[in-house]
């Protein structure tokens, strides 16, 4: 077996190799090979014309049949050949790769240049999208058709987007329940007089925000409720204890820039 100090990256890093891989049998030819150093994660075999897409050109000799991508997402090692020793690290290599970046820019998808910081986005402010299906679709992520060389670990970006699609989802929901507890707060009061109330609604793009915005007039206490994606207004019915200016304050929170308009229109 190698002592520790001889695991060094390319660029010269002396790497802190992990007991279990340091303790493998030396019989244990396979294992050794397969596992990441490092995390002692299996390594997936990787093409070289894929490694070679995102190293440096001045490490293209070292490259040979053999690596591995390490997806370890907390791990430093992104390729790895233990039968030739050679060990790039993260950021010994061109692309970032988005799931092992604690900031951003995080890509998830290359082909189509897609950032996780724009999954957010969709699902978290703008509250268009509901699903992968929308984020594929307003967003394109997942699309592309060059991921074994676009995507540093050589598989296809919708691998990797399902979770990210998951994550923004969850933290949606916990904020959801923001605006049932007023719905629920607004059944017990009961039904009382109604206003009608003109809100200007800017930055609405499709249908889908058009749906949006109506759910969310809905869920606190309008009626009837009218959006005009062409007048970037809305207009409908609400409980005269319940303020306006909460829904246009809670449909700019979401992305929407929300106004109270005064003046009546004549329709
Ligand atoms: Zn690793």
């Amino acid at each position: 077996m190698k002592p520790e100090n001889s695991f060094r990256s390319v660029r010269g890093k002396i790497l802190k190799v992990s007991d279990e891989y340091l303790n493998l049998p030396s019989e244990d030819y396979r294992t050794r090979m397969e596992r990441c150093p490092l995390c002692f994660n299996p390594g997936r075999r990787v093409l070289q014309v894929t490694v070679s897409n995102h190293v440096y050109p001045e490490d293209w000799k070292l490259l040979m049949d053999g690596f591995r991508f390490c997806s370890g997402n907390a791990c430093q090692m992104i390729y790895f050949n233990n039968a030739t020793a050679t060990y790039f690290l993260k950021s010994e290599i061109k692309t970032r790769f988005g799931p092992k970046e604690d900031e951003g820019p995080k890509p998830i998808c290359y082909c189509l240049s897609v950032l996780e910081e724009d999954i957010r986005y969709e699902i978290l402010k703008k509250n268009c999208c509901d699903s992968l299906q929308d984020i594929e679709e307003f967003t394109k992520a997942g699309t592309g058709k060059w991921c074994l060389t676009t995507n540093p670990s050589g598989r296809c970006c919708r691998d990797y987007l399902g979770d990210v699609v998951d994550k923004f989802l969850r933290m949606k929901e916990t904020a959801g329940v923001k605006t049932t507890l007023n719905r629920i707060r607004h059944d017990l009061d009961g039904p009382s007089a109604e206003k009608q109330v003109y809100l200007s609604v800017k930055g609405m793009t499709c249908d889908s925000c058009v749906t949006h915005v109506s759910a969310t007039i809905e869920k606190m206490g309008g009626r009837n409720v009218k959006v005009s994606l062409k007048d970037q207004d809305a207009v409908f019915l609400l409980p005269s204890d319940t303020k306006p200016d909460e829904i246009a304050v809670a449909l700019t929170e979401t992305g929407y820039e929300s106004n109270v308009v005064e003046k009546s229109r004549t329709k």
